[in-house]
């Protein structure tokens, strides 16, 4: 049986793009593996395999009794049902570790970048396999999402190094003006259900005990969400009542550079204690922040405590 190479729940370009690229590496090293992801490819990450004709990994959402890769995430919250009894045999991620573990050593590949890109176009180096041309490309547009166009405080210099290696292999002359396409694409809102847009970058994570919900809509433009911000306020209300102390939603404008935060919590003195700043109501902006693995989780990490 095939081991499967899967990303974190809600999938973003990386964690669909990081599982394409690892199983192909994997493959050529001589191991069974195949691609997976737990949910269907967001309009980004659509794009992104149209342009470069890949096709969407399978959705996976149960892995007991299965060997398994884990991509651009290590935190059971993360996590597809079956951990239990499944068997990581790899990680390859750039977050702050987090609370899976093994019964038998693995291959840990854990980066402090700016995405599971990164690490895999080293990794392709380390082993001395080629990458394919469309798989390039992806890595290439994973890395420009998850660094925000480079913009993003989690960027590094072997991200910017990637990408410009990347787009070399990939036939890609101008990489900023591929990924304010891919940005433009991400904008979009029209259409979804306040749902889909909630839970399209969500992650929930384990604060001292509390369920804490953190989603992101990064967009070229805040003035973009104005006609759902109420939607959005209402629907992730509905999902803090189904069992979590807190859900907050970062509406972050990549040009301005900066988050919108709409708050949801039992106890709302958290967004204070973190950012230091007082909410006007629901929400607060956050200038600067950009990143929630960077800005935003450590800070309610600390807040929590
Ligand atoms: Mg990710
Ligand atoms: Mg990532
Ligand atoms: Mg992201």
């Amino acid at each position: 049986m095939a081991a499967l190479v899967i990303g974190h729940m809600n999938p973003d370009t990386d964690s669909i793009t990081a599982a394409i690229a690892c199983a192909d590496l994997l493959k050529k090293l001589g191991k069974d593996v195949v691609p997976a992801a737990q949910g269907e490819p967001t309009p980004e990450t659509k794009f992104v395999l149209d342009k470069f004709g890949l096709t969407a990994p399978q959705v996976v959402n149960d892995v007991a009794g299965k060997d398994i890769y884990l991509v651009d995430f290590s935190d059971l919250a993360q996590a597809p049902k079956g951990m239990d009894s499944a068997c990581v045999k790899g990680i390859v991620d750039h977050h702050k570790l987090g609370d899976v573990t093994t019964a038998a050593p693995l291959d840990a590949w854990i980066w402090a970048v700016g995405c599971t890109g990164t690490v895999l176009k080293n990794m392709y180096d380390f082993y001395g396999v080629e990458i394919p041309k469309n798989i390039a490309g992806a890595m290439l547009c994973a890395i420009l999402s998850d660094t925000v166009i480079f913009k993003s405080p989690t960027c590094t210099d072997a991200d910017k190094k990637a990408v410009e290696a990347l787009a070399k292999i990939a036939g890609v002359a101008d990489v900023k003006a591929l990924g304010m396409e891919m940005f433009k694409v991400k904008s979009a809102v029209d259409g979804a259900s306040m749902h889909d847009l909630v839970f399209r970058d969500y992650k929930d994570f384990d604060m001292n005990g509390n369920k804490v919900g953190i989603g992101q809509l990064e967009v070229v433009d805040l003035s973009l969400l104005d006609n759902v911000k109420a939607g959005l306020q209402a629907e992730i209300a509905k999902v803090k009542s189904e069992g979590r102390h807190s859900v907050f939603l970062l509406l972050t404008d990549i040009m301005k550079e900066g988050s919108e935060m709409l708050i949801v919590s039992d106890d709302p003195s958290v967004v204070k204690k973190a950012f230091g700043v007082e909410p006007k109501g629901n929400s607060v902006w956050l200038d600067g922040v950009m990143s929630r693995k960077k800005q935003v989780v450590p800070n309610f990490e600390k807040a929590f405590k």
